[in-house]
């Protein structure tokens, strides 16, 4: 059997682990603080469900190996600096940025990217974290410790936030999800719905611009490019060389989850069209503890992650997958009852959006 040691052990390398039986894989989580010496055999495989990670005596050992898929990649689309230049360099669109130098000046920001300008750290930032606003008019400055440590960029009117998710294998092919439409909160990821009427007519736009940043980095496996949407245009956000939160849809929407897309990608097993089963909806669960009676909602489909709950953390999420609308979105709002008074916005904007 082959085996696929994953770096990193958190929720996506468990969900990866969970999607191994059905291709028949021995798939391997490896928490990046571990101190063992791991039994990498010749002709196993590496892949990561992190783009970065800090040098570890497990990490080492992944990282070292010769068979570790797309290693190269990582570190430069982990760096939204250099990130950024790889989608300039491909003219793909994606939102207006400045580099963040020792000598650049706000007002250099506000010339060349408008009156709003939000700085974002150039590596390790997540989930909202690392983000830093300038307005003109209230004479903020570059906070000394960015400079050189973030770029800037535009603020983007976005009417949607869409993600597109696709796999690549070995020989080039790809396949790709429907795009998926997100709602964020303070950078959050709150909810995703896939498949999307209302954006549908992007989806050749978002397949030719993820598709061709895989073929350029000869990637394999699952990617996710989150855009923004303003009129018919697609602009990127970020992208993820890993599976995604935007992609856990999959898991109940879909006959291939993104999770068993990427395992098949990096085996080089096959990787057929997925069928999309109907409307799907995830809500994230953010710091919020468990709740047994999520159980009892119909069409409920619960991932819980056993992480301790923290404020703002992500410790799990719920998936929905029917034909029937309006079963659906009276599921959501049994489940609105359920979560904490935040999310009574978050379903509303599901709901709003399930059509
Ligand atoms: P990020 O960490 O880059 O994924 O950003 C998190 C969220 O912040 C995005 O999903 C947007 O909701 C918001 N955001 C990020 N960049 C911009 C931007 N340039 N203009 C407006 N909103 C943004």
């Amino acid at each position: 059997m082959q085996t696929i040691w994953v770096l990193g052990a958190g929720q996506l390398g468990a969900m990866l682990h969970s999607a191994a039986e059905a291709v028949n894989l021995d798939v391997r989580p490896v928490d990046i603080e571990s101190d063992q010496q791991l039994d990498i055999q010749e002709g196993d495989l590496v892949t990561a469900e992190r783009e970065q990670w800090p040098e570890t005596i497990a990490t080492q050992q992944l990282a070292a190996n010769p068979n570790f898929v797309n290693k190269a990649i990582f570190g430069r689309l982990a760096d939204r600096l250099t990130q950024k230049q790889i989608l300039d360099d491909l003219e793909i669109a994606t939102t207006p940025w400045f580099p963040v130098e020792q000598g650049t000046k706000v007002e250099d920001l506000y010339s060349s990217l408008g009156s709003e300008v939000l700085l974002k750290r150039r590596t390790g930032g997540y989930d909202g974290r690392g983000q830093h606003w300038l307005k003109q008019n209230n004479s903020a400055e570059i906070p000394e410790d960015w400079r050189d440590q973030a770029i800037a960029e535009k603020k983007i009117p976005f009417e949607d936030e869409v993600s597109v998710v696709g796999v690549r294998n070995p020989a080039g092919e790809k396949v790709f999800y429907p795009l998926s439409l997100n709602l964020h909160v303070n950078g959050i990821l709150m909810g995703t719905l896939a498949p999307v009427t209302r954006v549908a007519s992007l989806q050749a736009q978002g397949e030719q611009m993820l598709g061709k940043l895989m073929d350029s980095l000869d990637y394999v496996g699952v990617m996710a490019m989150e855009c923004f949407r303003t009129g018919d245009s697609l602009m990127v956000n970020e992208v993820a060389p890993r599976v995604h939160n935007s992609g856990h849809w999959s898991l109940t929407g879909a006959d291939i989850s993104q999770f068993e897309y990427h395992l098949r990608a990096v085996a080089d097993l096959s990787i057929p069209e997925p069928v999309v089963k109907g409307p799907s909806a995830m809500v994230n669960l953010i710091g919020t503890d468990n709740v047994d009676a999520w159980q009892s909602v119909p069409g409920a489909e619960i991932f819980w992650y056993n992480k301790e709950v923290r404020p703002g953390r992500k410790v799990g999420h719920i998936n929905f997958c029917s034909s029937d609308l309006s079963q659906l979105k009276s599921s959501l709002k049994d489940l609105e009852k359920l979560l904490p008074e935040n999310y009574v916005d978050v379903i509303n904007w599901i709901i709003k959006n399930l059509v």
